[in-house]
């Protein structure tokens, strides 16, 4: 049997239908920004294999240094005890982020560095003997697939078995020059029940790489603090470089009080989860009562080996080349965003940093289900090309790695198919 009928037998994927699903594809190997499969055909990962990968697959480097640790210390609990790469990567992170963040607080991935962002906040009222249970998001946003998570994303098909579950949160529109008195008065009118306000800032990206402007967020932010509503910042995707910034942090006038990573916070190769928070988020937890303790923790709490994982990519995101190469992405998407702004299948062209979007017109709405994006997804992959569209939104977040001349060639390939689509 080969690998994708044995795959079948056993295996269940996610946001897949597997009664409808094409074949998967077994890869055996990744070198940059390559993927290969079972028969040597190789494609170019676009989209960073789930927007993880920064700087190639099976980066040396990193292998290198996790190879070191998994000799030293594979795994220790981080209840009574620490160890040296969790201590350096919190000094390290924290070094970056906006000067209030003073606080590290590991968990496995991104929904639960959005889980422990929320329990924070709540507690952070309950502790001073407050009730405030209600979260402030934004419509469309997308935290993550746990429960908590869940309830502070967008409703939509994929939380809709569950609506009834979900915890109560107030959504508002993002925000842009016409609307912000609007959602302001929205937020003054609900204020005393907030616990806090959580966002992805400037690209709601499951969504569909939905973007808004950095002075209207900030407006925003500034509201919400003078409102005593405490801001959590959702970076698992814009984080580590993504939006041509180190963080989309660098973007904004105001700071938040807790901010979430993951994805890239590993270079992609091992699944790890930060929720950084102020002192003052800190503070409200320290008590003789034990009932004021922040209790939650997972088993593999700050593992060593994804510890040092960060490490190893931050180190590398911090390096010239690697900050230029950002640079070099984020200037040809610009440049290409102009070409493809005069393809009339095309609409609604966005970009920031190495992230790019675009709308395929389908004359049919804009239903994740649409049978465009299957076609699409299957013509890219049949010319080498790892492209996943969202719905009708088709984008780009490659690693940060790949050349000028891999990008060109994917460019030239999309305006190739979607001449080939426009009958
Ligand atoms: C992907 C994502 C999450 C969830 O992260 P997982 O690691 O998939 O659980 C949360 N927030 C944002 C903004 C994301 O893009």
């Amino acid at each position: 049997m080969n690998l994708a009928m044995r795959d079948k037998a056993v295996n269940w994927h996610p946001y897949t239908q597997m009664k409808t699903a094409e074949d998967v594809i077994p890869i055996v190997k990744g070198k940059g920004a390559y993927l290969f499969d079972e028969d040597g055909k190789k494609y170019i990962d676009a989209v960073s294999s789930w927007w993880v990968t920064l700087h190639g697959h099976s980066n040396p480097y990193i292998a290198q240094k996790v190879f070191d640790q998994l000799n030293i210390l594979e795994q220790v609990i981080f209840a009574g005890f620490t160890h040296e790469p969790a201590i350096k990567l919190s000094e390290n992170l924290l070094r970056l982020l906006p000067k209030n963040q003073e606080k590290v607080f590991y968990s496995d991935n991104g929904s639960t560095a959005v889980e422990v962002a929320l329990k924070m906040c709540i507690q952070y009222a309950y502790n001073q003997g407050k009730e405030k249970t209600k979260i402030l998001a934004f419509k469309n946003a997308y935290h993550g697939d746990t429960f908590g998570a869940m309830s502070v994303s967008g409703r939509s098909v994929w939380t809709k078995p569950f609506g009834e579950m979900l915890f109560e949160v107030v959504f508002i529109d993002t925000p842009n020059a016409e609307n912000i008195e609007r959602l302001k008065n929205e937020i003054k009118s609900c204020k005393d029940e907030i616990a806090c306000f959580i966002y992805e800032p400037l690209v709601q990206g499951a969504a569909g790489m939905l973007m808004h402007q950095p002075e209207h967020l900030s407006e925003l932010m500034k509201f919400c603090k003078m409102q005593n509503i405490l801001l959590v910042q959702d970076e698992v995707f814009t984080g580590f470089g993504r939006t041509g910034n180190l963080f989309a942090a660098d973007y904004l006038l105001e700071k938040p009080d807790i901010m979430c990573f993951s994805k890239g916070l590993t270079g992609g190769t091992m699944p790890m989860g930060i929720t950084t928070c102020s002192q003052d988020i800190f503070n409200a937890f320290l008590s003789e009562d034990q009932y004021k303790t922040l209790f939650h923790g997972h088993s593999f709490t700050a593992n060593p080996l994804a510890c040092t994982a960060a490490l190893a990519s931050m180190e590398l995101l911090l390096k010239e080349e690697t900050l230029e190469n950002i640079n070099l992405i984020s200037n040809k998407h610009l440049k290409f965003s102009k070409i493809l702004q005069q393809h009339p299948k095309v609409e609604n062209v966005r970009h920031i940093g190495t992230i790019l979007a675009w709308d395929y017109k389908t004359g049919e709405g804009t239903s994740y289900f649409n049978d465009i994006r299957k076609k699409l997804y299957q013509e890219f992959l049949s010319r080498g090309i790892l492209i996943r569209p969202l719905g009708n939104v088709m984008y780009l977040v490659p690693p940060y790695c790949i050349t000028s001349q891999e990008l060109d060639f994917i460019y030239r390939n999309i305006l190739s198919v979607m001449d080939q689509l426009k009958a």
